[in-house]
């Protein structure tokens, strides 16, 4: 458990990977800040969650591909809550097509919800961490940013990008005490895999060494420990959460 009482905001936090790893962080003894744009009723699920835990948790609704949007949640959450201490950048969506298909407005979605959410919400996040000397960033990125991955050119971009994104952000920031490390999860069953044809889940798990898919809360223990003070000294890393799949 940590000493004082922190604040973690997990994007996208009430479905999927993000309220893993919302429910880790709260078992640990931060107070949760969850965040979500559409899925209300699950944010307030996720919430009650937390609380069964013994931490505050709240819900924060904000499209964070929004910089003003994202600059009044980070307002919001200051107000009721305190200053955001650890951020985790969990929310993410695909757009998949050919690239000879694929929409210029699908190329701009994917890129301004995985990739400048990232942006905007850590720009936030480290005006404070800045002054309190101490801050956590822990960014989603995703296998495919290592190695490619057919049909998904714009989520591919997206996340490759957060990986120099978290490099540079390692490096600008680490002086102050803040580490800023990315995971690349692999194939991990949630709503967004969901939709994946059975061919192409067998085609994946025949790539993965430890023969099965990945669950959420194998991510969120990599996740909160990154966020502990036992990972003080890694920054600027990317982590592969993939069963083997990739070993790059
Ligand atoms: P998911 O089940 O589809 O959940 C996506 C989450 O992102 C939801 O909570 C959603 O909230 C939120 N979100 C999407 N757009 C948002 C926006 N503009 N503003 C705020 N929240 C937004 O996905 P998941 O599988 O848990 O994935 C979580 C992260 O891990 C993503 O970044 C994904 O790319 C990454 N990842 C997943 C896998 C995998 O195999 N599942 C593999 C590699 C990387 P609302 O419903 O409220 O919009």
């Amino acid at each position: 458990m940590i000493d004082e009482r922190k604040i973690a905001l997990v994007t996208g936090g009430g479905r999927g990977i993000g309220r893993a790893i919302a429910l880790e962080l709260g078992k640990k003894g931060y107070s949760l800040a969850i965040n979500y744009s559409r899925s209300a009723d699950a944010a307030q699920k996720a919430c009650s969650l937390v609380r069964a835990t013994g931490q505050d948790a709240q819900a924060f609704q904000a499209d964070v591909s929004d910089p003003s949007q994202v600059r009044e949640m980070f307002k919001n959450i200051s107000d009721t809550m305190g200053n955001v201490d650890v951020l985790v950048n969990n929310a993410g969506i695909t757009r998949d097509n050919l690239m000879i298909r694929m929409k210029d407005e699908d190329w701009d979605k994917v890129i301004s919800s995985n990739l400048s959410s990232v942006y905007y919400c850590s720009r936030e996040a480290l005006k404070k961490m800045v002054k309190a000397r101490w801050g956590r960033i822990i960014n989603l990125s995703s296998v495919v940013a290592l190695i490619g991955n057919a049909g998904q050119a714009n989520y591919v971009a997206s996340k490759s990008g957060i990986i120099g994104l978290t490099k540079t952000m390692a490096r600008e920031y680490g002086a102050r005490g803040i580490t800023v490390n990315a995971v690349a999860p692999g194939f991990i069953e949630t709503d967004m895999t969901s939709v994946l044809s059975e061919e192409a889940k067998n085609s994946m798990l025949a790539q993965i060494p430890l023969g099965r898919p990945g669950t959420p809360e194998d991510i969120a223990k990599v996740v909160s420990f990154l966020s502990s003070d036992d990972a003080a000294y890694i920054t600027g890393q990317v982590i592969a959460i993939d069963g083997g799949m990739t070993m790059c």
